[in-house]
């Protein structure tokens, strides 16, 4: 019996048109991600293999790649003799712990001399007569041992590790994820990420308003990030410059919305910049003033470009669900300001009107500063593997 990794696409296989683009996207994907493995990857129609000696890093790494829906430890056995099949299964079975079991057959070889009924029946049989204190349950059975038939072999296998779905990062395109060191930006850029977009980050840093260890933090997230795909970029802007001029200009409970509409006129720079089509951020309906309806509407009056927003609709206690998940909560939740939380007026306003803004606008020349940050900004490629030398500034 020869083990291998079986994945399952789930989702893909329903896009026939992209069919392969799916698929070689996802194998890039997976070498990216198994780097430095020894590994063989064999496609076939319908499902993917990986032969390795390191079969349980490599199911750890599938985990966190989107477009794996199902992963299978799998005992592939060269011939389709039903006595190999019993004597294969039985030995399976027999480092299990377990008081019920089924048989499920999928028969891939029409012309086979039994029917998939029959090789459970046949098999189920033969186990329950040589395992002790055991019984079938075809209901709720403890283990389920599926034997899949193919003219390449018999594949053996008994429970299915769930991927994490989604479509391979790439398959959409780039998007550029405004990124704070808050809770919900990361979470928006997850999300995204397993819609199949792939991402670069934009953080908007105004020191000596927003300190060192704030924008450590944010990189940091990004490392985070970088386990559900391959290197991130992230584009650090300066900010503060831009922060004072608002705030000297009297813009007091329209600071926030000002703020914001500076940011996504350079969000939508940076993107073109970079060949990038949509912008993606943490915003959610209703958590701040800047988030409501009206606010939103107003601060995206400024740019034409898409701008998407995963999290609009989830509750603050869904987000942070999710963030404990992927691991970013605990970063998010370090203490240091970001660039919002500083110039804050006591009332920020939540019904903004467009010409109050514009007025506020005028009296200073945003444009130029504008040019001067994007010229001035650092970016930074950051991959899983960097040492994690950000946290440890922290
Ligand atoms: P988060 O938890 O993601 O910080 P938030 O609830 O604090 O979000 P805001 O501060 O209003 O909300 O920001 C809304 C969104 O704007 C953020 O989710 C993020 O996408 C973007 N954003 C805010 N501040 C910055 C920043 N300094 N750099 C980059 N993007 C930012
Ligand atoms: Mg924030």
């Amino acid at each position: 019996m020869e083990k291998l990794i079986m994945i399952k696409y789930g989702e893909l296989t329903t896009k026939k048109g992209n069919r392969e683009n799916f698929i070689s996207c996802l194998i890039n994907n997976i070498h990216n991600k198994l780097n430095g493995i020894d590994y063989k990857i064999i496609k076939d129609r319908s499902r993917m293999y990986i032969k390795s000696s390191n079969i349980d890093e490599i199911v750890d790494k599938l985990k966190n790649i989107f477009g794996v829906h199902g992963i299978v430890i799998a005992y592939k056995i060269n011939t389709n003799n039903i006595e190999d099949i019993k004597k294969s299964s039985l030995e399976i079975l027999s480092y299990k712990n377990f008081k019920t079991f089924k048989v499920k057959t999928n028969r891939a070889l029409k012309d086979y001399p039994l029917d998939s009924m029959e090789i459970s029946r046949v098999v189920g049989g033969y186990i329950l007569a040589n395992l002790k204190d055991i019984s079938v349950d075809v209901h709720n059975p403890d283990e389920v041992l599926n034997i899949d038939l193919r003219s390449e072999g018999c594949f053996i296998y008994t429970n299915e590790i769930e991927g994490s779905g989604g479509y391979p990062v790439g398959i959409q395109g780039k998007g550029l994820l405004m990124l704070s060191g808050g809770i919900d930006s990361p979470v928006a850029g997850y999300l995204s990420l397993k819609r199949g977009i792939s991402i670069e980050c934009l953080y908007f840093e105004s020191p000596p308003h927003t300190s060192l260890e704030a924008k450590n933090k944010v990189l940091e997230l990004v490392k985070i990030l970088c386990k559900y795909t391959n290197k991130i970029k992230i584009h650090i802007v300066p900010f503060t410059k831009i922060q004072e001029e608002i705030y000297k200009n009297n813009a007091s409970n329209y600071m926030i919305t000002i703020m914001r509409r500076m940011m996504y006129r350079i969000s939508e720079e940076v993107a073109k910049k970079n060949d990038i089509k949509v912008i993606i951020n943490g915003e959610s309906i209703g958590q701040v003033a800047s988030q409501t309806l009206e606010s939103m509407s107003v601060i995206n009056n400024v740019t034409n470009m898409p701008v998407i927003r995963p999290v609009a609709c989830l509750d603050k206690l869904e987000i942070i669900d999710i963030s404990k998940k992927i691991g970013t909560y605990e970063t998010s939740i370090l203490p240091y300001e970001d660039c919002c939380t500083i110039f804050l007026p006591k009332h920020p306003i939540i019904k903004p009107v467009l010409e109050k803004c514009i007025d506020i606008e005028n009296r200073f020349d945003y444009k130029s500063l504008i040019e001067d940050a994007i010229n001035n900004i650092e970016t930074i490629t950051i991959s899983e593997k960097d040492k994690n030398e950000f946290l440890e500034l922290l």
